[in-house]
C-alpha cells in the first residue's frame, strides 16, 4: 500500500517518497496527547484508557507516569513544563520540573469543568484548551460524571484568569495556532464523539489584542472519519488526524494530500531534531514518518 495519497502537486514536495511509516510501538489501548521534548529527544503521549503517560525515545518506550488520571492532550509551556488535560481529574494542570502537579483550571464560575481534551500554548503565555464532555460520558475515558458547563473553548491568561474564548461549540476538540498566531484552528467534533453530525475544523481570526476571537467559520471538513488532533507546519498548512491517516490542508482549506495510516488516527505531533518527523497516535499503535516540512514553532 502506498504511504501517500497526493491530491495536489504541492504535496509531492512535502513528503519523502523513500520515507516509510514506521511502527514505533503497539499494544496500547488508545493513544492521544503526543508532545515533543526536543531537549530530551523524547515524545510523551497518553495511553488514555490505560490511565498512563508513555515516553518514547530512540532507546525504547517506557511508562512515564501512572496512574495519571486519564490524560488526554498535552503541550509545553514557554518554560518547558508539561501542560496536561486530565479527564478523570476534570482539570487543566501543569507538571512542575520537580514532578509536583499544579492545577491550573478545574472550575469556571464555580462549576466543574467537563473533561479538558486538548491544549495549546500561545507566545504570550496564555493557554487555550477545549472542554467537551467526552471524558465524563464513560468510565472508559475517565469516569462518568455530570456535566456542569457547556462545551466551551477556554483561554487561561498568564495571570490565571479563565475566560471563555468561544462558546458556540457542540464539542470542541483539537486546536492549534497558525505559525503567526493570527488564526486559531479548532476541531468541532459534535455532541457525541465519533457519532458527530457536526465535525468540521473551524478557523477563528484573532484580534490584535491577541485574545479575542472573531466569529468562527468552517475551514475544512475531514472525510473519512473526523478530525481530532491537529497541528500546523511552519508554512501554515494544517495537518489533521482522520480515519484513513493524516490529512494535509493548505491555509485556504484545500486538501493537498494524505499520509495513509492503517489505523484511525487520533492525534499527531511534529518532533525530531528539525521538527520534521511526524509522530502519529493511531489507536493502539504509535507510528512516525519523516516529512519534508517542519512543524510550527512557538513564536
Ligand atoms: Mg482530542
Amino acid at each position: 500500500m502506498p504511504a501517500y495519497e497526493i491530491l495536489d502537486d504541492r504535496f509531492s514536495a512535502m513528503v519523502l517518497p523513500n520515507a516509510p511509516i514506521e511502527l514505533l510501538g503497539e499494544n496500547f489501548r488508545w493513544l492521544e496527547g503526543p508532545v515533543w521534548f526536543g531537549d530530551h529527544d523524547m515524545l510523551l503521549f497518553s495511553d488514555l484508557p490505560n490511565n498512563r503517560v508513555m515516553r518514547w525515545s530512540e532507546s525504547g518506550i517506557a511508562i512515564h507516569r501512572a496512574p495519571a488520571d486519564f490524560p488526554n492532550g498535552h503541550a509545553r509551556d514557554r518554560q518547558g513544563r508539561l501542560i496536561e488535560c486530565s479527564h478523570a481529574a476534570r482539570c487543566l494542570r501543569r507538571i512542575e520540573c520537580d514532578g509536583r502537579i499544579t492545577i491550573l483550571a478545574d472550575r469556571f464560575e464555580g462549576k466543574r469543568l467537563n473533561s479538558p481534551n486538548d491544549v495549546v500554548v500561545k507566545s504570550d503565555n496564555s493557554i487555550w484548551f477545549s472542554d467537551p464532555p467526552y471524558g465524563i460520558n464513560t468510565d472508559y475515558e475517565g469516569g462518568k460524571g455530570m456535566s456542569e458547563l457547556q462545551a466551551n473553548l477556554y483561554r487561561l491568561d498568564k495571570n490565571g484568569t479563565l475566560d471563555i474564548a468561544a462558546a458556540d461549540f457542540e464539542g470542541p476538540n483539537g486546536l492549534c495556532f497558525s505559525p503567526d498566531e493570527k488564526r486559531l484552528y479548532v476541531v468541532e467534533s459534535g455532541v457525541q464523539f465519533a457519532a458527530a453530525a457536526n465535525r468540521s475544523i473551524r478557523v477563528f481570526d484573532i484580534a490584535p489584542d491577541g485574545k479575542t476571537l472573531a466569529v468562527g467559520r468552517t475551514f475544512h471538513t475531514i472525510e473519512p472519519g473526523m478530525a481530532d488532533g491537529i497541528r500546523a507546519d511552519e508554512a501554515g498548512n494544517i495537518w489533521s488526524s482522520a480515519a484513513d491517516g493524516v490529512h494535509c490542508i493548505d491555509p485556504s482549506g484545500h486538501l493537498l494530500g494524505k499520509i495513509l495510516v492503517p489505523t484511525t488516527v487520533a492525534n499527531i505531533a511534529f518532533g525530531g531534531r528539525d521538527l520534521s518527523r511526524l509522530f502519529i497516535c493511531a489507536g493502539q499503535k504509535l507510528y512516525a514518518i519523516y516529512t519534508n516540512v517542519r512543524g510550527a514553532r512557538l513564536l
